[in-house]
């Protein structure tokens, strides 16, 4: 059943030439050519030659990757197109190396109904450069009440189930909806939160929230909601997904229920991954994002997390918002950073030129484990598989500005700075769809 959509584009023809080619896949890292021949890897090899309509691309010093996968970003469509749509959020995508994305629910209207999604799944037929999906809600207008139809949303292609934004609000709603996905073979994500512990919560507590006399969200808030939701999913042994896990508390609890055979996966953001709740300090609204940047302990679990396994991806978490909403003081700002464009840069950056991570363990965990998650066929440069690949100059430094991006907004945390890695070239099931070695 189709699960992503996207505009038609002419098949590649391609041979890209002396890249190193990293696929832990098909097992690969070595310098070889890849010859793309109607949108499919026809050859992966030593000294290929091109046919007569094929454009030659030298990758020679860059990386030649499986392309990523998001399942979890914000497209602000419908209702909010001022900030991004599905035009915008897929030339994003494609822009940061990915090659599928997906949305979440919490839009205006909230993707609740069939209707809905299949407008989404229509419209991205005609506007998506890369494949993207949706996810649709767990709860009518997201309100924690009442199910939607889940089996006629699961039928009209939704990802997974999600009220993402907000919490499952009860216990009895949370179990009913993985009783539903059993059904329908699809999976809830949760975004975990006790409300009650996260009132008015401004950054991590933690001894950097006190020195700033801004209001806490402590650890708890987010690991308590997450034991709940995994105690629930181990009762009616169902697919639970937990959404931009933060803390080494929600860690501890993901290990023992994976560890008891619960059918639970994890997703980690790239910024909760390299920066911590000490960068609050600088007040930048573009640091403010929900959860909260942790403490410096628990960014190291999650990197060990990701390292390990025991979170099985990194999704971004892509949540644009215009200028005039975060041009504001820290404490008015809303929640969210957008990030498709970054992630590549900042993870080979941040942890694996430093030798915190290597760089097929990295892959694993920005493509084949989401696109798994999803349902989707995993990326893999073998002969026979659709090009879902990216070529990244790894040594490339350009600036993150308004101008370089190709999302409708920019609040991200590294607005203004520079960063090394550049995605040069994406072809997304078969077409490409970014195109920056001008
Ligand atoms: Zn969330
Ligand atoms: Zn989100």
């Amino acid at each position: 059943m189709k699960r992503t959509w996207c505009k038609h584009l002419p098949a590649a023809e391609l041979l890209i030439k002396g890249g190193r080619v990293v696929d832990p896949e098909s097992g690969v890292d070595a310098v070889q050519d890849v010859l793309v021949k109607k949108g499919k890897v026809a050859e992966v090899g030593k000294s290929l030659k091109a046919g007569k309509n094929t454009r030659v691309v030298d990758a020679a010093g860059m990386l030649v990757l499986p392309g990523f996968v998001d399942l979890h970003a914000h497209f602000r469509t419908p209702g909010r197109e001022d900030e991004e749509d599905i035009a915008t959020a897929s030339a994003a995508a494609a822009a940061g190396g990915y090659v599928a994305a997906f949305g979440m629910a919490n839009t205006d209207p909230v993707v609740d109904t069939a209707t809905i999604l299949t407008g989404l799944s229509q419209r991205a037929s005609v506007d998506a450069l890369v494949p993207v999906g949706f996810f649709a809600a767990v709860t009518k207008g997201l309100a924690g009440e009442e199910l939607t139809e889940m089996g006629e949303l699961g039928a009209a292609g939704a990802v997974g189930f999600s009220d993402d934004g907000q919490s499952l609000k009860t216990a009895a709603i949370t179990r009913r909806a993985l009783q539903y996905v059993k059904v329908s073979g699809r999976f809830v994500a949760i975004h975990a939160q006790d409300d009650s512990l996260f009132k008015g919560g401004q950054m991590h507590e933690g001894p950097a929230s006190a020195r700033l006399g801004l209001t806490g969200i402590p650890s708890l808030c987010e690991s308590l909601d997450v034991s709940r939701a995994l105690d629930i999913a181990a009762y009616e042994d169902a697919d639970l997904h937990v959404c931009h896990v933060s803390s080494a508390a929600s860690l501890e609890a993901i290990a023992r229920a994976k560890e008891a055979g619960v059918r639970v996966t994890a997703e980690v953001t790239p910024h909760h991954l390299v920066m911590n709740d000490e960068v609050v300090a600088t007040l930048d609204p573009n640091v403010k994002m929900n959860p909260p940047l942790r403490s410096e302990g628990d960014r190291r679990a999650l990197v060990e997390a990701l390292r390990s396994g025991l979170v099985d991806c990194v999704a971004t978490d892509h949540a644009p918002h215009v200028s005039e909403e975060k041009d504001v003081p820290y404490e008015e700002a809303p929640f969210g950073v957008v990030g498709l464009e970054t992630a590549f840069s900042v993870l080979h950056a941040g942890l694996v030129e430093p030798g915190e991570l290597d760089l097929a363990t990295l892959v694993t965990r920005l493509s084949a484990a989401p696109a798994r998650i999803a349902g989707l066929e995993a990326p893999a440069i073998a002969v026979g598989a659709p090009a879902d690949l990216c070529v990244i100059d790894p040594a490339a430094v350009w600036t993150v500005a308004p101008h370089t991006l190709q999302s409708r907004s920019w609040n991200s945390p590294w607005l203004g700075n520079e960063l090394t890695g550049k995605v040069r070239l994406t072809v997304a099931a078969g077409r490409v769809a970014w195109d920056d070695r001008a």
